[in-house]
């Protein structure tokens, strides 16, 4: 007699036919109750997961939450790391699975699914959680450059130490690119409202159409607040500079997916080609879909295996949910011009590419130029990256900031940059540039910039843990702080990067 199923409770999709009607209409049935105790009652509770997620949350902890039906500490053991977990119970990529000990198996722990379950059926956090604001014997401010989930997280956690935060946030929304970028058939537009809200509700201030640089000059953080976290994403396009990138249905996708967004109509007439294939190449297609296109084509220079995300479970379900739509893959192409009429863009030019072995990481791809193909479109979107701008910073005070040899911001295990007082997370510093690496910064930073209030005596004390929560800690894996770790604070040059 079999006692535990092992095999993974199977997540349905809604009707690619019908979602790609409209741009709200999500793409996962969310599970029911009986399926998600079904599925974290599979957990071992062996902890590879753990080493998995980037904030090291304790996924085991809920999953055996959760198998009780335990859904309210299942939220609580998920609140000791993240602040946003319907968000990330919606898009995140979930390294966690990858790590799962059943993922060769039987496919591994729906650890996602499980989380989105948790969060929707808790309309209340604030409820649940019963935060006790703790008393670190002062309340000096802190600054924020940016609403993004990293800004937001770190607003949180230092709002609940007493810390007083003012946001400031460039577009009239919180969310960053979960807002502006993230199409709402990923992630509900209630899902991010409902965390931001409840992240604000602890006193946090947001300054919205505030551009640090612009509004308001970098000078006066520093001079006003005690300390400053920047988390300001990317938001500067990377184009491929090819010629006719001028011509009118040619976007970069970053603009394309703000305007959609935010309201705007774009007619992207029935041939779309989409150059890329990351999270964002996914979205530019799947929306073209949504705003009428009828063939839709992601061109992307390397091959199926060599895909960014690839391997994962992510990149897997993310190709599946686009195959499901009809979007089309192209592999291993390099466009290299676009030729308009009338000065709109009608023809795509490319190479096919041969893939080389370098021995140093990803094969490359070299193109093979002695023969171009074309293909007819109506718009283009080049979803080719993304990068900091950080030009608001001030001459004086850049010149301290240590840069790696590509330009990202240096930090230690604090986040603290290399300019004391200037702490930075997020796109701008992590690798993997995706919301839960962006939370895990803000995390350490939270403890990092008590650490340095203290270390200035702006406040009193530091805390055991950066969360208090009524009945707690739920989870071994919160954020816990020592005094003794104060002199790591002290400005260094030789800087650990993480
Ligand atoms: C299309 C797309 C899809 C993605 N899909 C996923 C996904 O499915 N899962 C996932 O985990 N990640 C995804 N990502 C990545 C994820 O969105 C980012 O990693 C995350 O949003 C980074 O958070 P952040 O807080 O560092 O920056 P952002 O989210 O970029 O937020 C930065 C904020 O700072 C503001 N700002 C910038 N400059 C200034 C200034 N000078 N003054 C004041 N405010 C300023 C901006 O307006 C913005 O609100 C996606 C990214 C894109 C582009
Ligand atoms: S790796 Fe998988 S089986 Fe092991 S604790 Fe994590 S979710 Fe459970």
């Amino acid at each position: 007699m079999k006692y535990v199923d092992y095999t993974r409770v199977p997540i349905k999709h809604f009707d690619a036919d019908k979602r790609v009607k409209t741009l709200d209409m999500e793409t996962l049935v969310p599970y029911t109750l009986d399926e998600v105790v079904a599925e974290s009652s599979r957990c071992l509770g062996c902890g590879l997961c753990i080493q998995g997620c980037p904030a090291r949350i304790d996924v085991p902890g809920y999953q055996i939450a959760m198998a009780s039906g335990n859904i309210e500490d299942a939220l609580k053991i998920n609140f000791e790391k993240l602040p946003f977990v319907e968000v990330c119970g919606n898009v995140c990529p979930h390294p966690c699975e990858d790590a799962c000990i059943l993922d060769d198996n039987k496919g591994p722990i729906a650890t996602r699914h499980i989380k989105k379950y948790i969060s929707e059926n808790l309309p209340d956090y604030k409820e649940v959680l019963k935060v006790k604001i703790q008393d670190l014997g002062g309340h000096p401010s802190v600054a924020v450059v940016g609403a993004g989930p990293a800004g937001l997280t770190t607003a949180f956690y230092l709002s609940i130490n007493g810390i007083k935060v003012d946001v400031y946030e460039a577009t009239d929304k919180s969310g960053g690119v979960m807002v502006h970028g993230i199409p709402p058939f990923r992630l509900p537009r209630e899902a991010i409202k409902k965390e931001a809200d409840h992240i604000i509700s602890y006193g946090s201030r947001i300054f919205y159409n505030t551009k640090i640089g612009k509004d308001v000059a970098f000078e006066k953080l520093t001079n006003e607040y005690s300390a400053v976290y920047l988390s300001v994403g990317n938001w500067k396009p990377t184009r491929i500079k090819i010629q006719g990138e001028e011509l009118k249905g040619v976007y970069h996708a970053l603009d394309f997916l703000y305007r959609i967004n935010n309201g705007e109509k774009i007619d992207v007439g029935s041939n779309v080609a989409i150059i890329g294939g990351g999270f964002t190449a996914y979205d530019a297609a799947r929306i073209s879909l949504r705003l009428g296109a009828k063939r839709v084509a992601m061109l992307y220079r390397r091959s199926a295996t060599d895909r960014p995300g690839y391997p994962s479970s992510n990149a897997d379900e993310e190709l599946e949910e686009a195959g499901e739509e009809r979007v089309i893959f192209d592999w291993e192409t390099s466009p290299f011009e676009y030729v308009g009429e009338n000065g709109r863009v009608k023809t795509l030019k490319y190479w096919r590419n041969q893939m080389v072995d370098t021995g140093k990481g990803r094969r490359q791809p070299v193109p093979l130029k002695d023969r171009e193909y074309t293909i007819e479109v109506d718009t283009i979107i080049e979803a080719t990256g993304q990068r900091e701008d950080l030009s608001f910073i001030p001459q004086d005070i850049a010149e301290k900031l240590a840069t790696t040899p590509t330009g990202d911001l240096v930090v230690n295990q604090y986040n603290m940059t290399s300019y004391p007082g200037i702490f930075a997370g997020g796109d701008i510093t992590n690798k993997r540039k995706d919301i839960i690496s962006g939370v895990a910064d803000s995390g350490r930073a939270s403890m990092g910039i008590l650490l340095y209030l203290k270390e200035l005596g702006k406040i009193t004390k530091v805390p055991q843990r950066l969360t208090n929560y009524e009945g707690g800690p739920y989870s071994t894996t919160c954020y816990e702080m020592e005094e003794k770790d104060l002199p790591i604070l002290s400005p260094n040059p030789t800087v650990i990067k993480y």
